[in-house]
C-alpha cells in the first residue's frame, strides 16, 4: 500500500463536451497541491491549446514508441486518435505528496483501477440534458457539425460505463459542480466516502439516454 505522504488520483471522465477539463483546470487552479497530468496525444492541436501545456501532442510512431518502451500508465484509442498517461511524471508527483488529477476517458479509468495499490478515487460527469451538452459541442466547434456528430454518436457508449466510477456528478451550474466535487475531494482525503444513491443516478442516465 502507498502510505500516507503520498498523493491521491484524482479521475475525471464524461462523454465528450460535458466539462471535464474545464473543471479538472478549476480544481488544479484552486490549489497548488492539485497537478494535472498532462496526456500525450497524436489529435492535432485546437485553437489555443499549447503543446505540453494540454497535451504534449506526438505523431504516431512517438505514441508507439512510448508503448513499446512501456512508459504509459495507461493508453488508449479514442475517436480516431491516441490518448496515454505517462507513468513517471505521475509517481513523482505522488512521491513527493501531490494529488493528481486525470482527465481520462473510461478505458483509462478501467485500466488505473487494476493497480490495486493505487489510492484512486473516480467521478463520471453527467451533463444536464443532451440539448445544454450539444450547445456546449458547438461552442467548442463552431461550424464542425461532422465533428460534432461524431461525438454526440459516441455518447451513449460513453456514458455506459458511469457505474464503473466512485461518484457521478451532474455538471449544471458550473461553481455548482466544482463545490460538489471538492466535497467529496476533501472528505476521501480524510478517508471518508459520500454515500450516492445508485437508483437515482441509473434514473438520471436513462432520461439522458432516451
Ligand atoms: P470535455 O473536456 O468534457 O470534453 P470541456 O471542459 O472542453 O469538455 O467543455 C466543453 C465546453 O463547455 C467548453 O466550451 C466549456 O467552456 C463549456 N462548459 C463546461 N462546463 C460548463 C458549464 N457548467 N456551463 C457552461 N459551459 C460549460
Ligand atoms: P479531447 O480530444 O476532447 O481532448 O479528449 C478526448 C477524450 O480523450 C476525452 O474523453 C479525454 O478524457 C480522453 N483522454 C485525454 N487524455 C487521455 C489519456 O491520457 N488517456 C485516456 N485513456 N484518455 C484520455
Amino acid at each position: 500500500m502507498l502510505e500516507n505522504k503520498h498523493g491521491m488520483m484524482f479521475v475525471l471522465s464524461s462523454p465528450s463536451g460535458v466539462g471535464k477539463t474545464t473543471l479538472t483546470k478549476k480544481i488544479a487552479a484552486s490549489n497548488k497541491n492539485f497537478n494535472i497530468s498532462i496526456s500525450h496525444t497524436t489529435r492535432k492541436p485546437r485553437p489555443g491549446e499549447v503543446n505540453k501545456k494540454d497535451y504534449y501532442f506526438v505523431n504516431k510512431e512517438e505514441f508507439d514508441f512510448l508503448i513499446e518502451e512501456k512508459s504509459f500508465f495507461e493508453h488508449a484509442r479514442i475517436f480516431d486518435n491516441y490518448y496515454g498517461t505517462l507513468k513517471e511524471p505521475v509517481l513523482k508527483f505522488l512521491s513527493e505528496g501531490k494529488d493528481v488529477l486525470f482527465d481520462i476517458d473510461w478505458q483509462g479509468n478501467q485500466q488505473l483501477k487494476k493497480d490495486k495499490n493505487l489510492s484512486l478515487v473516480t467521478f463520471f460527469i453527467l451533463p444536464p440534458n443532451i440539448k445544454v451538452l450539444k450547445e456546449r459541442l458547438f461552442n467548442r466547434h463552431k461550424g464542425q457539425e461532422k465533428l460534432i456528430e461524431e461525438r454526440m454518436n459516441k455518447f451513449n457508449e460513453e456514458i455506459s460505463h458511469w457505474n464503473e466510477y466512485n461518484y457521478v456528478v451532474i455538471n449544471d451550474d458550473l461553481d455548482e459542480c466544482f463545490n460538489k466535487i471538492m466535497k467529496i475531494i476533501n472528505l476521501e482525503k480524510r478517508g471518508i466516502k459520500e454515500e450516492q444513491n445508485a437508483e437515482d443516478i441509473a434514473k438520471k442516465v436513462h432520461e439522458l439516454i432516451k
